[in-house]
């Protein structure tokens, strides 16, 4: 594992940053906090396997960065759900960078929110609620439907299985912005009837590449799905049957 100095941590962040035009985000406050939360999750991970990505480059692009892609999707001061956050990606990253948002981090493995809780907490951003549950569950046992401007979600299931989850969430006028890799456009065709029964319709698709400045690209497709109708009551189905039948 590769331990970068406070100032060889900072100096990679611009650089990164910059590569990934999210430079105005690498403020000296957020790189401090950016830097503590690569080495509270390297600390975490090496009692606790949380992510597989462990190195401080690695950890910079592929986990802070790559939440940051879609950072200035989010209208001010709204608020966001992250469903399935594991540690707390995009969570954390996009909490640092936008303070004004309020920012719900949603996954079912404990020790996974026990990470954010504590992260958090030790970054002292007061915008972050963590919790632990199922995404289909939490939507109706919490009263959470249709009561965030924002769903947001990297890296958890196809996109016709991750609208079901999401777009529950959102209010009307609001927006589920899915972090996708190179496929999302293959996912995003299969899942056109879902969104439309969900109440959603597809507001933009923007194709970007995720970059360290020299020999690592890769594909990313933010998707907005815009919230035009309610979400049907018998949405979402338990998890057994929307992984039977995604739609
Ligand atoms: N979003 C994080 C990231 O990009 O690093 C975590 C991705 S991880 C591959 C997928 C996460 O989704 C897991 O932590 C899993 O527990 C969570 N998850 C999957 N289905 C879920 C559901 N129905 N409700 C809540 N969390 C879920």
């Amino acid at each position: 594992m590769t331990q970068l100095t406070a100032d060889e941590f900072s100096e990679l962040i611009k650089e990164v940053f910059s590569h990934n035009a999210i430079l105005e985000y690498a403020t000296e406050e957020n790189t401090e906090k950016f830097r503590k939360l690569s080495l509270l999750l390297q600390k975490a991970n090496a009692e606790t396997n949380l992510t597989a990505i462990n190195d401080t480059s690695e950890i910079i692009v592929k986990h802070i960065a790559d939440s940051l892609l879609a950072c200035d999707r989010f209208e001010k001061s709204k608020s966001v759900i992250d469903i399935g956050c594991g540690a707390g990606f995009p969570t954390l990253p996009l909490a640092i960078a936008r303070p004004d948002l309020n920012i719900t981090a949603l996954d079912s493995t404990g020790k996974k929110i026990a990470f954010v809780k504590s992260t958090a907490k030790a970054l002292e951003l007061d915008n972050v609620n963590a919790v632990c549950a199922r995404a289909e569950e939490y939507v109706a046992i919490a009263n959470k439907r249709e009561s965030f401007d924002y769903a947001t979600a990297r890296a958890v299931s196809r996109l016709n299985l991750l609208n079901e989850l999401a777009l529950p969430f959102v209010k009307l006028g609001g927006s589920f912005i899915a972090l996708k890799a190179k496929d999302g456009d293959n996912e995003l065709a299969e899942a056109q009837n879902g969104i439309n029964l969900f109440g959603g319709k597809v507001e933009s698709v923007k194709h970007t590449i995720l970059s360290d400045g020299n020999d690592f690209e890769a594909q990313r497709i933010i998707i907005e799905i815009k919230k035009i109708g309610n979400t049907p009551a018998k949405f979402p189905r338990s998890y057994a049957k929307i992984a039977k039948k995604p739609m």
